[in-house]
């Protein structure tokens, strides 16, 4: 067992634990802690409840969701579609980072079509660089993560690239369980099939890795560098 920490961090409750819930399950399983983070509850497009009413079952079905998954769930204050780009949000994702010291952070590509998915992109990019500034004095002491990761989000595939496959053939029960806390995943509130979009696609990915069910995340570009003195296998 380790004490270590995984933090995904999504646009809109439900985004969090289709495009990360698998890799948190797999690092809970092995002792680690998971932390949650929605940006907005996604409470805007409910085809019969209002903002307020959705709000509050999607903050139900997130709270449910993190506890199949063993996971924390913190829930930012912002509304759906109007997510900003701006310090206010950064340093809210900078001192969770400070404080709960993930060693994998995981979040949203930026290549997405979703205007609240590209502002989490760009806000947890900046969160990192300030949650890793000493210079910065805050409650919690600076704080490096080890390893960022892009998930798949079927909103966010222009220039996705599945460099990591992750056999989750193991928890996948589990996260089908978990997604399907919301309403949303179930179906009846989008026409896109999450349920079924989300299960065939781990098939998918599977199948490509040699894994009975997987899911795949995109390294930064930064990270694709390789120090290598020889090329011998
Ligand atoms: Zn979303």
């Amino acid at each position: 067992m380790s004490d270590g920490c995984i933090m995904v961090v999504g646009a809109h409750a439900a985004d969090a634990e289709v495009m990360g819930g698998a890799q948190v399950l797999t690092q809970v399983a092995q002792g680690w802690r998971g932390v949650i983070v929605h940006c907005t509850l996604g409470e805007k497009g409910h085809p019969s409840l209002d903002p307020d009413a959705y709000g509050r079952q999607k903050r139900a079905e997130a709270e449910e969701a993190a506890r199949v998954l063993g996971a924390a769930c913190i829930c930012l204050p912002y509304l759906d579609g109007e997510l900003p780009v701006d310090t206010e949000v950064q340093w809210r994702i900078a001192d969770l980072i400070r404080t709960h010291r993930p060693d994998i952070v995981l979040t949203h590509w930026k290549g997405s079509f979703h205007r609240d998915h590209r502002n989490t992109y760009a806000n947890v990019m900046e969160a990192l660089y300030l949650a890793g500034l000493t210079a910065f004095q805050r409650t919690n002491p600076a704080y490096h993560p080890r390893a960022l990761y892009f998930c798949e989000n079927w909103e966010d595939m222009e220039d996705y690239q599945p460099d990591v496959y992750l056999d989750v053939s193991p928890v996948f029960d589990r996260y089908l369980q978990a997604i399907r806390c919301y309403e949303l995943v179930r179906g009846g509130i989008s026409r896109f099939p999450y349920d079924r979009y989300y299960e065939a696609l781990t098939i998918v990915r599977g199948a490509v890795a040699g894994y009975d069910r997987a899911v795949t995340m995109m390294i930064p570009a930064r990270s694709r560098v390789q120090r290598r003195q020889t090329l011998t296998p």
